[in-house]
């Protein structure tokens, strides 16, 4: 299954993206983990990235759209894959479709108001190794600035910090957002509450997506 999710900076995309991963066992591809891989290594890439990202900017699409090729073509992803943070704009949206396996089987939105994503952002720390994402409030580490999965040290990203937000979150609503009328003219697009626990939200994910392969399966037996 190719799952596509939709929503603005601290919607929960990663965390989701983490439970289906683990729940089904496709690969979560998110290009901001990507990208910040790169910057960390201080390739060419992750150099030409790394401004626009600080500043809440996209990086170009042709820098982000090399990172998912090579990605999706892996044999890991086979099976399917999830997308976190891809596409952003309705031209990566067009490029995916274009690619030989790239087009999304279901699309989700998380859907939550911009009060919350502030509150959730300043709170939001991730693990400098594994990428998992914790909150002060609503997902805590049990032990202070510490990863639970890995026990590497815990950061707050450079574009957590409130006038980064603000800026991500009117590149969202310029760029991305339109892309909910694209996947719904494609028939692919579902939407859940985002401001539920992360459980909860997790439930609604796992109807779609079983309801979606149920769907696939039914198709393909029926030749
Ligand atoms: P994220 O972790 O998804 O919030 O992404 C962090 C930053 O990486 C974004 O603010 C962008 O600067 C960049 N980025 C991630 N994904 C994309 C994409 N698909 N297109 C352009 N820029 C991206």
């Amino acid at each position: 299954m190719r799952v596509i999710l939709l929503g603005p900076p601290g919607s929960g995309k990663g965390t989701q993206g983490g439970l289906v991963e683990h729940a089904y066992g496709f690969p979560l591809i998110s290009t901001g983990n990507l990208l910040r891989d790169a910057v960390k290594a201080r390739t060419e890439l992750g150099l030409k990235a790394e401004s626009l990202m600080n500043r809440g900017e996209l990086v170009n699409d042709e820098i982000v759209l090399e990172l998912v090729r090579e990605r999706i073509f892996r044999e890991d992803c086979r099976r399917g894959y999830i997308l976190n943070g891809f596409p952003r704009n309705l031209a990566q949206a067009d490029s995916l479709e274009a690619m030989n396996g790239g087009r999304p089987e279901v699309a989700i939105e998380i859907d939550i108001d911009t009060d919350k994503l502030m509150q959730r952002l300043v709170r939001r720390r991730m693990c400098s190794k594994c990428e998992l994402i914790f909150n002060l409030e609503e997902r805590k580490p049990s032990r202070d600035g510490i990863c639970d999965a890995c026990g590497s040290t815990l950061f707050q990203r450079d574009d957590d910090k409130p006038e980064v937000i603000l800026e991500r979150l009117r590149v969202y609503r310029e760029k991305t957002e339109p892309l909910v009328a694209y996947y719904q003219g494609k028939n692919v697009y579902h939407r859940v509450d985002g401001s539920l626990a992360a459980d909860a939200v997790f439930e609604a994910v796992r109807k779609i997506i079983d309801g979606e392969m149920s769907k696939i399966e039914g198709a393909r037996s029926q030749g």
